[in-house]
């Protein structure tokens, strides 16, 4: 068999201490995972987790000790940064219980769900799918993977965001609604996970707007940082 024109590239993540990388299969993210991000959208309570996807070609890669670049992308003049805790899914499944989740998980990494705020908003008043104000190009900037064994204990890491060194987003992952292992129990009632497979589990409050030259620091504890300049 033969194409009509050379496939597109798998994206990869690197592996710290690895000569590996992590090839993406998916990437699912997590809607309002904190309580207090919840709010300042305009929502309140305990929901059930909601999950949308962005392409994995939209990851902007950044090597350990690096800092990436992510254009500033069209159409919009509220660009938001939402600094989260990634899972590296490395071994599939579907209906995982929460008490089995673990030993699905490769690693952890840093990265930001980028948004198109006024086109999401836009979409979600007219009940509209939010992929244009999501799953854009380079809307996911990613630091490299951490074997989970080198992780430390991430379910109780401070989160934090920064930008031009000022700190924007400050929590704690143990503020979840929805723990990582809860988040693959329902995940994957709805999709079966497969090796390969990202999880962005949802950002803490703070969110706001970015613009070109602005330097984004984030940080989850024990994970290192993720740096991205705006071009
Ligand atoms: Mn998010």
């Amino acid at each position: 068999m033969s194409y009509l024109f050379s496939p597109t590239p798998i994206v990869s993540v690197p592996v710290l201490g690895k000569t590996e990388t992590f090839p993406v299969h998916r990437i699912y993210c997590v809607g309002r995972n904190y309580e207090e991000h919840a709010k300042e959208m305009g929502f309140t309570g305990r929901e059930p987790p909601f999950f949308f996807l962005k392409p994995a070609d939209s990851l902007v890669v950044v090597e350990a000790g690096q800092t990436g670049t992510m254009p500033y992308p069209s159409l919009t003049h509220n660009l938001h940064h939402e600094i989260e805790l990634v899972v590296a899914i490395g071994q599939g499944g579907k209906n995982i219980q929460a008490a089995d989740a673990d030993k699905h998980i490769y690693g952890y990494a840093v990265g930001l769900d980028m948004t198109r705020r006024d086109l999401q908003n836009d979409m979600k008043k007219q009940g509209r799918p939010w992929c244009i104000g999501k799953a854009f190009d380079h809307s996911a900037p990613i630091g490299p993977i951490t074997p989970k064994a080198q992780a430390g204990d991430v379910n109780k890491a401070e989160i934090s965001l920064q930008v031009n060194g000022a700190d924007r987003q400050r929590s704690n992952v143990a503020k979840l609604i929805w723990s990582v292992a809860e988040t693959i129990e329902h995940l994957s009632a709805a999709w079966e996970l497969q090796p390969g497979d990202l999880i962005f589990t949802g950002t803490p409050e703070g969110v706001a707007a970015v613009v070109q030259g602005d330097v984004l620091s984030g940080q989850v504890a024990g994970l290192g940082r993720l740096d991205v300049r705006i071009g």
